[in-house]
This record gives C-alpha cells, structure tokens and sequence, in this order.
C-alpha cells in the first residue's frame, strides 16, 4: 500500500483551516499539518471589531476552534507560534521557526498550502508605531488594553468597510470618534451617491467623517491632518488597506501576478505543482471582466480553501469561480452592500452601461414599520446582463442584494428579475418585490418604453436647454427641488402637454415612478422625453456626494 499524502498548511484561519478540514473529510489516513505563526487558529476575524464595543462580550466567543479541539475532531496536527520561514520547492520542505522555544526545524510536505493572508497597512508617518490594527486575536488585545485607559478620543484611518466597523464600535463604546479618509467619498467600493447614505448616517450619529484628507504624524494625543490641522487622537486605528502576505511565495520563486498577489489557476495551484495558494494573499479572476484582481473576502477564502483539498484528494475538484466581490457592512440601523463593479469604474473603462436606481420600501408600504432602502442596478445594455450592484438601507438589504448576487452568478438577465417569485406575505416584502421592480424598470429602458438619465448628467442638460419639470405635488417641490425645475404635478400633466410640445423635456419625481408616468403620457404626445433615474432622492444623495468637501476643522 502506498504511503498517504502529508500536507503542510502555512496559515490556520479561513482558508487554511477550511483547507484542513476539508481534507480531513475527504481523506482519514493523510497527514495534516497546520502551521501559525500567530497563538490562535481558526478565530473569527470578521468579528474582532465587535469586541471592542462589547457586542461581543466575550473574547472566547471569537475562538471557534483551538489546536486540542483541532486534533480531536479531525485529527489535525496543528502548531500555534510557529512561523513558516522559508520554502524549499526543491526539496519539498518548509523551514519553520518553533516561537516559543526559539528553536528552527524543517518539514517535508507532498503537498503544501500557502494561506497566508493579507497584512493591513500602515502609513509610513511619523509617529506610526501607536497606529492600531485589526488582524487577529493578539491586535484586539492590544487594542483592548488600550482602551481600557483613559481614553476618549480616536481617529480611524480609512473608511472602508473595516473602518467603518471600527469607528462603530468606538463610537458605542463612548469615543468621540473622527474617520480620516484620503478619498472625496467612504466606502469606494460603491458609488459617490449610494455611499453619501452612508455618510449621511455617520455624521448624524456624531462621527466626524473627513474626506479628501490624510494624517501626517501621529503624536502622543493627537494627530496632524494633511490640512495642518490638528485634532486630538487618544487612540489612532489605521483600517486604510491590506497587501497580500507574499513574502514566502516570492523568496520560494513562485509567480505574483500583476496586483501582487501570488497567482494561481482555476484550481488554486501555483507555479509549483505542489504547492497551492488561497485566501487574501491570492489574486482572484474577476467575474465581470476576467482580470486578475484582488478580493480579500472570507467566503472566497473559504471555498477556495475547501476546493484545495478536493483537488489534493482527487475528488470533487471543479474550477474555481470567479470574484464578483460582493461586500456588506452596517453601522448601526444603516447596512451598505455592494457586488460587481461600480458605475464610476466601468464609465471610466469607457463602458456603455444602463444605470437604475430605485428607493423602494423592504416591505408592503401598509405593513407597520416598512422602511426605505436605496438599491443601484449596473446593467450591460447589450447583453442585459447585471454587471454590478448596491443596495443601502435598513431591513432587507442584505436579502436583495443576495438574490442580485444569486442572479448575476446565474447569469440571469436584468429585466428577468421581473419574473422572480420571491417569497411574500406583508411583513417580508411586496407583491412586486425591489428585486421584481428592478426587473420591470430594467425592461422598460430596454425596450425604449422610457428613457432615463442620471442625476450627473442634469446639469449639463439643463445648460443645453433640457426643460426640468418636477412632477411631484407643490408641497414637495417646495420642501426642496433641484434648481431650475418646473413643478408640474403628474395630476395636471395633461393641461401643460401644448407648452411642452418641441421641447426636450426632463421630468422627475421623489423616486422615478411618478416621473416614469409622466415621461409615458409625454411621449405619447410626440415630446422628447426623459426621466430622472432615481427621481429627487438620488439627484439629493448624488448632489450631496459631490458637494462633500474636507470639513472645517478648528485647531488646537
Ligand atoms: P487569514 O484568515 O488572515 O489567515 C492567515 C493566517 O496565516 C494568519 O493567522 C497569519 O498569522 C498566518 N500566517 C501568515 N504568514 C505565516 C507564516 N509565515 N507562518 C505561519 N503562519 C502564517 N471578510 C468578509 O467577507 N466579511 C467580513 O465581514 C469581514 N470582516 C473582516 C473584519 C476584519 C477586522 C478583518 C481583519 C477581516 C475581515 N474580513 C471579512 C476578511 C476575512 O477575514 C479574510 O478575507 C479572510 O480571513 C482571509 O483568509 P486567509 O486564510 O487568506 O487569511
């Protein structure tokens, strides 16, 4: 009989510890080798930041599994404090450094899996070394012991997702918290005018948000801003990125691809046969383009993982799928989602896109306790196909976005979405679920039932001689409209159709749907007519986006 497979994983959280596992399943004689060079496997990264407000009370709670309970179940070999040092792809060993004993060994392996991760970064300033991070367990003790001086002021670098749920949790636990962030918007992973709700919902809980700024040194209480201002800064975070953690792969020859992560193929093999690599510090192919990307998400992380181990054993091994991306973060009652690209990257690929916006309820408007949510669909005008989308708001978010990113993987078409049978009942949605609205909207433009255009794209219509006509009530124009437009309500239309006639006309409402009515009955008079995407709710969002400017700050 012929002696079992030794495996040797370098890295024992998602992917490396899903690697583990599932090999395990698959194959009871391998030999499994777990090597960490932190004190803790298989810990709950994603819930680090809630440890810090306490919504997760117990730091044990974010220990899901240890090296005993490792061993017992799956028979794992696995060794915290020891750091893999270095690569022999010749050889087939790995050198690695025993932490607490201070001592170096060297392992064979038949196969080895690299699932190192990604380091965050931290600004080369001064006064970097008092920057926190939040990686694993030994970051969050270091963060907690901080925080249990006196400490009432901090700055989180960043506004991405992890800085926004680093600055929730300061902020519930009791810290006047400041986000500094390099770019015009938060959250660059959606667009300028779905990520202002976001903002909007920051601010209104008390976070200063700063954008278009950086800190330049960080001091033992404060930090000095790009504007040369100063603002105090008890305890400073630094959420600003992560890179992949390539070093091992490059000393060992393997191939980094061009975002500098280490490339692998369908089936997670690296430029070694026998070596594999998954989890952040790979590179992904992007499921709307096919490039190569990055994508430091822990679902990949896992099912990569487990797809190793189908390929080491021979079973079940299927290629990969691709990276759509798709993220989600709350703070507090707001919840922001993205999947696919943004309009702002595939305008500037100079991609021809159909762009949809909708501000629908989460359930039956009449249902008690139904609440707004904004939804972004990015569709392929050619193909119908749904290249991308953004959903932020409050209850059902998360849903939506989940059957968006069921359709864009089954590679339904946009204006499909309309025959989804969603489940409903009043509490849980409508008749004619967000999802089936954007299906009808989609197809309606796609039929050249309605033209629309986008609140970007009103000013320069309006400077070109578009008429504006908003077609809400007078109350509602008056409570706040968009500067240069008409109200007209939809209800008396029909009067004003003669003035109108020649003209290149806009009309909007609150949403899009009163407008989309409007447009109807105009053009079926013969006027040029389009409607404003979104209606006034996202003209409002996008207008406040692009109007955000770096906050005055007073000095200290
Ligand atoms: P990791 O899980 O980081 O594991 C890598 C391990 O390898 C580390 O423990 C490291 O110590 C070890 N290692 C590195 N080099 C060596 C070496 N030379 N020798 C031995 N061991 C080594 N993703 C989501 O999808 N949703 C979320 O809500 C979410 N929230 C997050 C919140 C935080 C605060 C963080 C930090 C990440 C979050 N992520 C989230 C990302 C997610 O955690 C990662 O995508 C995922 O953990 C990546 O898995 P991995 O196996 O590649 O790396």
């Amino acid at each position: 009989m012929s002696r079992s497979s030794k495996t040797v994983i370098i890295g024992g959280v998602a992917g490396g510890m899903s690697a583990a596992t599932r090999l395990r399943r698959l194959d009871e004689a391998a030999e499994i080798i777990v090597l960490e060079r932190g004190g803790y496997v298989s810990f709950a990264n994603c819930g680090l930041p809630y440890h810090l407000s306490g919504i997760i009370e117990n730091r044990s709670s974010l220990l899901l599994q240890t090296p005993q309970s490792l061993a017992s179940r799956f028979g794992l070999d696995v060794r915290v404090k020891n750091e893999v040092i270095g690569i022999d792809p010749v050889a087939k060993t790995v050198t690695v450094v025993d932490l607490d004993a201070g001592s170096e060994y060297v392992e064979s392996y038949d196969f080895l899996v690299l699932s190192p991760g990604a380091s965050p970064i931290i600004p080369s300033i001064e006064g970097a070394d008092r920057a926190l991070v939040l990686r694993d367990i030994e970051d969050v003790d270091r963060a907690m012991s901080a925080l249990s001086g006196t400490v009432k002021t901090a700055v989180v670098m960043g506004a991405g997702y992890i800085g926004i749920e680093v600055a929730e949790n300061l902020h519930l636990r009791g810290l006047a918290v400041t986000i500094v962030q390099r770019g015009a918007q938060v959250l660059s992973a959606l667009d300028s005018e779905m990520a202002s709700y976001m903002q909007g919902k920051l601010e209104a809980e008390g976070i200063t948000v700063l954008l278009q700024t950086e800190v330049s040194k960080i001091h033992s209480t404060s930090v000095l801003l790009s504007d040369g201002t100063h603002i105090p800064a008890d305890l400073v975070f630094s959420s600003i990125g992560v890179v992949p953690e390539t070093t091992l792969a490059v000393n060992a020859g393997l191939t980094i691809g061009a975002r500098g992560g280490i490339l692998v193929d369908d089936f997670q093999r690296t430029s070694d046969p026998s070596i594999f690599a998954v989890g952040d510090a790979v590179e992904k192919v992007d499921a709307i383009s096919g490039d190569s990307r990055l994508a430091t998400l822990a679902g990949l992380a896992n099912r990569h993982g487990h797809a190793v181990a189908n390929v080491i054993t021979g079973q079940h091994a299927v290629p990969a799928s691709a990276a759509l991306g798709t993220a989600i973060v709350s703070f507090g009652s707001v919840t922001a989602a993205s999947t696919g690209w943004t309009e702002k990257a595939l305008r500037a690929q100079g991609r021809e896109i159909r762009v949809i916006h909708s501000h629908p309820a989460h359930h039956a408007g009449y249902y008690p306790g139904a609440e707004t949510m904004h939804v972004k669909l990015i569709v392929d005008p050619h193909s119908d196909l749904i290249l991308g989308a953004q959903g932020v708001g409050g209850a059902g978010v998360d849903k939506r976005m989940d059957v968006l990113v069921t359709a864009m993987f089954a590679g339904l078409t946009a204006s499909s979405l309309a025959q989804l049978e969603l489940s409903y009942a009043p509490q849980h949605g409508s008749a004619k679920d967000p999802i089936n609205m954007l299906g009808y909207v989609n197809r309606n433009i796609a039929e050249g039932l309605t033209q629309t255009v986008q609140w970007h794209e009103i000013q320069s219509l309006l400077e070109s001689g578009s008429v504006l006509i908003d077609v809400r009530t007078e109350a509602e124009h008056d409570a706040g409209h968009i500067p240069g437009g008409i109200c007209i309500p939809v209800d008396t239309l029909r009067d004003h159709v003669g003035s109108l006639a020649g003209k290149n006309v806009i009309v909007h409402c609150q949403v899009g749907q009163r407008g989309h009515t409007a447009a109807r009955l105009l053009s079926q008079h013969g006027i040029q007519v389009s409607n404003l995407d979104g209606g006034y709710l996202t003209w409002q969002a996008g207008s406040l986006a692009s109007h955000s400017q770096p906050t005055p700050l007073k000095g200290k």
